[in-house]
C-alpha cells in the first residue's frame, strides 16, 4: 500500500503505469463535511506518460461507505463507484489525488442518502419525524 494518494512518474518510462491501493480512514476524518463516516473504497489510477509532454491520469473509485441516512438518520451503507480522469503537465514529476479521490468518492454516491430498501430504516425515527 503506498503512504499517500501521491502519484509519481519522474523517471517513469513512458507508457501506462498502473497504481492500486485502498483509501485509508484518516481520509474521512479529513473532510468531514462530505458526511462520510466510514467505508472500505479501491481506487485504482492508470497513469499513461505521454513523452515528457503530460501525465493523463485515469481514476477509478468503487467501493461501499457509511454515511447518516437522510430519511431516518441512522447509518447505512451505500455503493459507490466514480472514473474520471486529471491531465497533469509532466514537469510537475507528480501529483497527489486526495482531494480528487474523496471527490469521485462522493460524486460516485446515489444522489439520495437513505438506506436502499425502506424497511430498513429505523422505525422509531421514522414514527418520531412522522408525528412531528
Ligand atoms: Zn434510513
Amino acid at each position: 500500500m503506498q503512504p499517500t494518494y501521491i502519484i509519481r512518474w519522474r523517471g517513469e518510462k513512458p507508457g501506462t503505469h498502473e497504481y492500486k491501493f485502498e483509501v485509508r480512514d484518516e481520509l474521512w476524518r479529513e473532510y468531514p463535511e462530505g458526511g462520510v463516516l466510514r467505508g472500505r473504497v479501491e481506487v485504482r489510477v492508470e497513469a499513461e506518460v505521454k513523452g515528457e509532454r503530460e501525465v493523463r491520469l485515469e481514476v477509478e473509485v468503487e467501493g461501499r461507505v457509511v454515511v447518516e441516512c437522510d430519511r431516518c438518520l441512522d447509518e447505512c451503507e451505500l455503493p459507490t463507484a466514480y472514473k474520471d480522469e486529471v491531465v497533469v503537465p509532466y514537469e510537475e514529476g507528480e501529483v497527489d489525488l486526495k482531494q480528487h479521490i474523496y471527490e469521485s468518492i462522493i460524486l460516485g454516491l446515489p444522489i439520495l442518502r437513505v438506506h436502499e430498501d425502506r424497511a430498513q430504516c429505523n422505525p422509531e425515527m421514522i414514527k418520531r419525524i412522522n408525528t412531528d
